[in-house]
């Protein structure tokens, strides 16, 4: 591949060398299934799969036995939302959300709907966030659980899990937060904040794909979740199917280096979007979604008005990033994030998100700006949305 400038890091990240070095002895070396602990080589798996555990505990605060692999965030989301409606319907059937999740919460709250599930949105603001004294009034005394996320994906506003957390417990709910994009991103420690269920995603944070996982607490808790696939019980009984050896190696590796270099993530990342923005900012008629958010570092979610994101796209085949989400481009419609945030379907259509990795410099990021500040006005001038707003004419 011919100089791609990659800027997709919350669609996915690359795999780190170091992790790629981990994991190739378990695809030809050490090939045992874990289950198959009769035999050294199957115990061998079985061991390396205990280490990843404890590195993805530690990365979390938590205990192993808490950590359950999965395929990814998405498995974890419908094994954890599918699982705890199957066995608590006694409690009741009430769920509280909010507007701009991901599309597998959303998605599986609108399956639970179907199946008699009754599911409250919370609204955010302008900027994002929600109102923690309508998240208190939407809990009844019905409510089951509560799902949160720590960062969206397509602006990084973070919500303040801490308070959620507290607030649910008060309220005796079980909380999920949806964590695959703050973590390896920001502090994230279960010891510290009593959520009671939480996903995660591998290649979020520069492991494979095709694995992820979950947290459910255990120490202070007894929550039930009915597993989503059946089978062989392996993940002790809680997901069933032949692990993912090389994957989890990867997952584990990828969660250690997380942890050892978070700081340094956190300020390489927040310098390159800082830089981008600052720069950025010159252009006419251009905004910053979420800026005035406690967000994550590394991304910014810019609106290049009266331009359509596509046309942008287009002329920019040496860079990668996305439109809104990169979950959303077999679905060209306005990002339902955006739109929660009362952005017109036109804004929406005008934005992009641009996602920093560790792996980026900050040439890469000068080279990013000067291209977007050519063409923008250059598409601009042929754009009728532009002459239009210029002529004084938009309405
Ligand atoms: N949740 C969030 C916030 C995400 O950003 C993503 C991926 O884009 C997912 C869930 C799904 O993760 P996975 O690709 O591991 O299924």
């Amino acid at each position: 591949m011919e100089n791609l400038m990659y800027f997709d890091n919350n669609s996915t990240t690359p795999l780190d060398p170091r992790v790629f070095e981990k994991m190739k002895p378990f695809f030809t070396e050490f090939y045992g299934n874990s289950s198959s602990t009769l035999y050294r080589l199957g115990r061998e798996s079985h061991t390396a799969i205990d280490h990843s555990r404890a590195q993805v505990a530690q990365l979390l605060n938590c205990q192993a036995d808490e950590i359950t692999f999965t395929s990814g965030a998405t498995e974890s989301i419908s094994t954890l939302l599918q699982g705890v409606f199957h066995l608590n319907k006694s409690k009741g059937q009430h769920y509280v959300t909010c507007k701009t999740e991901h599309k597998a919460v959303l998605e599986n709250f609108k399956f639970l709907e179907k199946q008699g599930a009754i599911v409250n949105y919370l609204d955010v603001n302008e900027k994002g966030e929600i109102n923690l004294d309508e998240l208190k009034k939407a809990i009844q005394p019905d409510t089951v659980l509560v799902a949160i996320m720590a960062a969206n994906n397509e602006t990084g506003v973070l919500h303040p899990i801490e308070k959620i957390a507290k607030i649910c417990l008060e309220r005796e709910v079980l909380y999920f937060c949806d964590a695959t994009q703050q973590i390896g991103k920001l502090p994230l420690n279960l010891e510290k904040i009593p959520i009671d269920l939480l996903c995660f995603s591998s290649h979020k944070i520069y492991g494979p794909k095709g694995v992820g996982g979950h947290f459910i607490r255990k120490r202070t808790k007894r929550i039930q979740v009915q597993p989503l696939i059946l089978g062989g019980k392996q993940e002790n009984g809680n997901r069933s199917g032949t692990q993912n050896v090389p994957g989890i190696v990867g997952l584990g590796f990828a969660a250690e280096y997380a942890q050892e270099e978070l700081s340094q993530y956190a300020s390489h990342t927040k310098n390159l979007r800082d830089l981008f923005e600052r720069e950025m900012k010159k252009t006419e008629e251009l905004l910053i979604h979420g800026n005035t958010a406690d967000r994550l570092p590394n991304v910014s979610n810019i609106e290049v008005s009266y331009l359509n994101t596509v046309e942008i796209i287009s002329a920019s085949q040496s860079f990668a990033f996305s439109m809104g989400s990169a979950c959303s481009t077999e679905n060209l419609g306005p990002s339902h994030v955006l739109r929660a945030m009362n952005l017109s379907d036109q804004a929406c259509k005008s934005s992009l998100r641009i996602s920093f990795g560790k792996q980026n410099t900050e040439n890469e990021v000068l080279q990013f700006i000067k291209h977007l500040q050519e063409i923008i006005p250059n598409l601009r001038s042929k754009s009728p949305y532009w002459q239009i707003f210029k002529a004084g004419l938009w309405t």
